[in-house]
């Protein structure tokens, strides 16, 4: 294969786009691409701070590579969940991201270590709870939602970005098609607007590319970051929602796309009008501030609750 701008030998070939590209020009056509998205679903402007969650992984470091070299002012947020698991998960992704930005200008890193600042790692407060025992992730999902949104509204930040990539999120489509989550499926979005009672805007400019895709730009751009996945997502249905996905697409490319692009047309039609309404009113946590629908006190500072009183609940 050829590159379609150039002629040399192609270094990616993208069946789901038609198009076969040479190293140099699949970097100016990934930049050039999550420019177009960002403006395209209206994530952030020029002027705006943009805080994004790194993890260590491909995407969220090949997103905040783009950001910088398209100049916007974009820092990280490390947070550091104390997960071993056998290969020391967390320490192994700080060190990724650490070599990553020594070798760049601009961009700053902030890191929250949950151990030292709540007093247990998130395995641990995990397994006080008996929702955590059952589901360790949910219990991340929600220690990473709170603290990002903390670190974003204290930082000044206009906009909180993830580097998940349309893998993910027909995924995440497509287990809540399964089960009809309506409610789910009307907030899922490439863009979620900051609410009045104080969540961050949240987009993923990453949600139009292919995993493959954002692994290659990783990799020509010699981005060292970490292989593993979390150990405790070993299993996890989005795994096996994304082996099925993948089956489906080597029969049809494109099949990926045109399902969540689908998606979104429908919803901008109005297929889920008065889903999104069902929304509970949130008000502010007593303990943090933050807004919550589970009456008084949030589910993450009852999370801390329950591991300093030894209550298992
Ligand atoms: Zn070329
Ligand atoms: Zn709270």
């Amino acid at each position: 294969m050829r590159c379609k701008k150039c002629g040399a030998t192609a270094a990616i070939h993208m069946r789901q786009h038609k198009l076969a590209l040479c190293e140099m020009h699949y970097v100016d056509w990934f930049q050039a691409q999550t420019e177009r998205f960002i403006g395209k679903y209206r994530m952030f402007a020029r002027e705006e701070r943009v805080l994004i969650a790194v993890s260590g992984g491909k995407d969220s470091l090949a997103l905040w590579d783009v950001l910088l070299a398209l100049g916007y002012e974009a820092d990280g947020l490390y947070i550091d969940l104390g997960i071993n698991g056998g290969l020391d998960y967390s320490k192994q992704s700080l060190a990724r991201i650490e070599g990553f930005l020594a070798g760049r200008e601009g961009g700053s890193l902030h890191v929250v270590d949950i151990a030292g600042v709540y007093g247990a790692t998130v395995p641990e407060a995990a397994r006080l709870t008996r929702r955590g025992r059952a589901k360790p992730c949910a219990v991340c999902g929600l220690v990473k939602r709170h603290v990002m949104n903390r670190v974003a509204r204290d930082g000044g930040y206009d906009v909180l970005a993830t580097g998940h990539n349309l893998d993910d999120e027909a995924a995440v489509l497509f287990g809540n098609t399964l089960n009809w989550q309506l409610g789910y499926l009307a907030r899922q979005a490439p863009v979620l607007p900051a609410s009045a009672d104080g969540l961050a805007r949240k987009v993923k400019p990453f949600f139009r590319f292919y995993e493959r895709e954002t692994a290659a730009y990783a990799l020509v751009r010699g981005i060292d970051y970490l292989y593993e996945e979390c150990p405790f997502s070993v299993g996890a249905t989005s795994i096996r929602h994304k082996m099925t996905l993948n089956l489906m697409e080597t029969d049809s490319p494109g099949l990926k796309l045109q399902f969540y692009l689908g998606f979104l047309r429908a919803k901008e039609a109005g297929a889920l009008a008065g889903m999104a309404e069902a929304r509970p009113v949130m008000e502010p946590c007593e303990r943090c501030g933050q807004p919550t629908t589970a009456g008084v006190v949030c589910a993450f500072c009852r999370l801390w609750e329950a591991r300093r009183s030894g209550d298992e609940r």
